[in-house]
This record gives structure tokens, sequence and C-alpha cells, in this order.
């Protein structure tokens, strides 16, 4: 019998209304002849609430303690949502991660899934239960429990899928879909019917938090079609899939803009070999994340070296380059922390050209300037004044109508 495996995030089990309307669906899976397995996440806004909890009694708490913590969330979603279904006449189990050893690394608070049990699930599926699973959670191999991060409830059903072999994982939440690009700032996004993981993966590390990055990485690796859709509708979601022929004749399937950036510049460093690998490395010690990466040569003896990184770790940045500069002979630092970055994305743009050309045409009739560009196989990225941002990212979806859904489109 095919696997199904429906994960509902915290709004979606927020009271008992709504873990009857979850417990419903999974019910409805099942009489359409699947196996049936639910992925939970905590109630609401309650893992914040242990958050809250937590820093009230101290202000840097064991990791591992936190993890002890947060995963009661999990757990108690599970177990009233086995007895939804109980009271609706259906056999039900709910399982802890440390149960189905759900087995990660030691990493406590961002632990990586290494290994599944499955048996005991399938014993219990094939004695028709509904299968319900904390997500969230795993176990590292000293017996403690582990967390995947925040919003991990996702790659846990992901994983499960995987391990499962489903047919699909729904992840069933308070949108409709995966959007062309935020609604909120353009308010004719059109939802897309199907994406591909690539390109996926490019929105979700631009900003676009509908999915945890890992489930999307996860779900490339063991090819799972994930489905994304509302809990409040029967609509049909977007699926995140397998790059299909189709998908290649769209020059641009979405656009995001990250307003919490900054860029800093060494001006005119020794351009040798190794420049590079010490101020990166240097970087990385202060544990600052980079996104972009320009070096551009000056001459045979000088480069410029830029890089943006998120603004909060402008300060922890700043302090590793004071302590390098003298060391690459940089003459000056350049900050900026009034930018924005525009991009697009799109399997497309492997096969085309002209998408830069249509981009920067769509920026220069907006009066916006583009201060650097980066680009990958699949993205065209552009840093303009955080004042322009909104009016750039409107320009740009206008320009590859991402206002209609992908066959409505002339490019
Ligand atoms: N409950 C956890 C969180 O709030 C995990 C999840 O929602 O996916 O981050
Ligand atoms: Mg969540």
């Amino acid at each position: 019998m095919p696997i199904v495996v429906q994960k509902f995030g915290g709004t979606s089990v927020a009271n008992a209304e709504k873990i009857k309307r979850a417990a419903q669906r999974a019910i409805n899976a099942f009489k359409e002849g699947n196996q049936v397995v639910v992925v939970a996440s905590a109630r609401g806004k309650q893992t914040d609430e242990l958050v809250a909890d937590a820093l009230e009694l101290n202000s840097n708490p064991p990791k591992r303690e936190m993890d002890m913590l947060l995963s009661t969330g999990e757990q108690q979603t599970v177990s009233l949502m086995a007895m939804a279904l109980d009271s609706m006449g259906h056999k039900a189990i709910s399982f802890t991660g440390t149960q189905i050893r759900m087995m990660t690394d030691g990493a406590h608070s961002k632990a990586r899934i290494i290994s599944i049990d499955a048996d005991r699930i399938h014993e219990k599926l094939d004695s028709d239960h509904i299968v319900i699973v904390a997500g969230f959670q795993g176990m590292d191999d000293h017996d403690d429990i582990t967390t995947l991060g925040r919003g991990g409830s996702d790659t846990s059903a992901v994983a499960l899928a995987a391990a499962l072999n489903a047919k699909v994982c729904e992840i069933y939440t308070d949108v409709d879909g995966i959007y062309t690009t935020d609604p909120r700032l353009y308010k004719k996004a059109a939802k897309m019917d199907q994406i591909s993981y690539d390109e996926m993966l490019e929105l979700a590390s631009l900003g676009a938090g509908v999915m945890h990055s890992r489930a999307v990485e996860f779900g490339k690796k063991y090819e799972v079609n994930i489905h994304v859709r509302s809990s409040l509708t029967n609509d049909p979601g977007t699926l995140i899939t397998e790059e299909v022929p189709k998908m290649e004749g769209i020059l641009v399937s979405g656009a995001t803009i990250q307003k919490e950036l900054a860029k800093i510049t060494l001006v005119s460093i020794d351009n040798t070999p190794g420049n590079a690998a010490k101020v990166f490395s240097h970087i990385a010690k202060a544990h600052v994340s980079v996104n972009d990466i320009i070096q551009v040569e000056i001459n045979a003896e000088k480069a410029n070296l830029s890089f943006t990184l998120a603004k909060s770790d402008l300060i922890d940045a700043k302090k590793a380059i004071e302590e390098i500069k003298e060391e690459v002979h940089c003459e000056s630092v350049f900050v900026r922390d009034d930018i924005a970055e525009v991009s697009v994305v799109g399997v497309g743009m492997r096969s085309h050209c002209g998408v830069a050309d249509t981009m920067f045409h769509a920026l220069s009739e907006a009066k916006v300037n583009i201060d650097s560009i980066t680009t990958s196989e699949i993205r065209i990225s552009c840093i303009v004044d955080k004042d322009h941002g909104e009016k750039a990212l409107i320009a740009v979806c206008d320009a590859f109508e991402l206002d209609k859904p992908i066959d409505k489109r002339s490019n």
C-alpha cells in the first residue's frame, strides 16, 4: 500500500478544533487507500513559550536541557492527536523521536538526522494504525534527546518520507503554497503549481521562509515529492519535485528580496595567493557566515574583495576584518548596511540567455542603481540601495510576469 506522510505545523494544530481537522485529513487519506504517517509540531506558539520559560531561569541555558524542554511541545501534540483519532474511531499510536530511533548527531539545538528505524512504524501501519511521530526531535548516540533547529519538523517529515519510501510528503501550513514572490510586497504574486528542489533551495536560502531548507535538501537527495499546501482548504498547493523538462522553458520561477544585509569591501588588498583564504578563514573563526563574495583584480599587485553577510553578523565581521586587514595590506575598509539584495531564480537560466539583460533593463527603467551583481547557475542577484529595494523587486516581478501562472506568460 502506498504511504503518505502528512506534516502539520504549529498553527495547524493550535487547538482541539484544529487537531480534529488534522486528524480527519489523516483518516481521509487512509480511506483513500494509503498508509498514513502524521508528523506534528508543537501547538501554536508553544515552542516560543518554552524558550521564554527557560530564559526566565537562565539567560544561557545548557543546550542539552533546552532540547529536553523543547521536545516536550511536540510530544504533547502527538499524544493529543492519537487521542483525537481514537475518539473518531480510528486506530492510532504516537511516537517520540526516541521511540522510532530517529538518530542524529550530538549537535544539540541543530542536530542532523543520521538514520531512522522504520520497523516499528511499518509494524503499526501494517496493523491499520495511523502513526503519529513527534517532529523536530531525535536522539544522539548517548541516548540524549536532540532537536533539529527551529522549524525542523519539516525536516523530520521529509526524512521519514524518505525512510518509508512514501509517495508524497504533504506539508500542511497556513499558506496555500509557494508564491513567485512575497505576496505582501507584490500583491499580484502567483502561486506556483510546481517548483524544482534546486529552485526551492535557492529561494529558501534567499529568505523565502516557507520551508526549512534542510527539508528541501533531504527531499532532493532522496527524491521525495513534497507538497506544500493549506491546512484550511482542499485545494492543491505547490509540489516541490525533480526538475521536469517543462520547467526549463520558464526563465524565472521566483524573485526574492533580502533586506537585512550588509556588505564589506576590503579596498586594495595584495593580489597574492592565499589572501582570500586568510580573510575568510578568519571570518569563519568569528562564526560569521558569508553570503556572496566578489573579488576584482585592480592590477597585478592589488585587488578589491567584497562580501555580503547578514546585518546581525556585522559587528563580529567588522571586528574580524580589523584584526586581519594589516596582514593582507588592505588600504581601507568600506562598509554598507543600507543595502537590499533582489534576486531572480529559475532553472531555465541554464539553457536560456537574456535573463540578466531583462533584469538589468527593468531596474534601469525603474531608475534603480545596481551596486553589485552576483550569479549562480540558476540565480541572478543585484545589490541595490535599501530605499529602492521594494521598487526594484516590483519592477523585476513585472518584467518576468511573476503575476501570471507559468503557462500564461509570454517569455
Ligand atoms: N516546534 C518547533 C519550532 O517551533 C519545530 C517546528 O515547528 O517545526 O521551531
Ligand atoms: Mg513550525
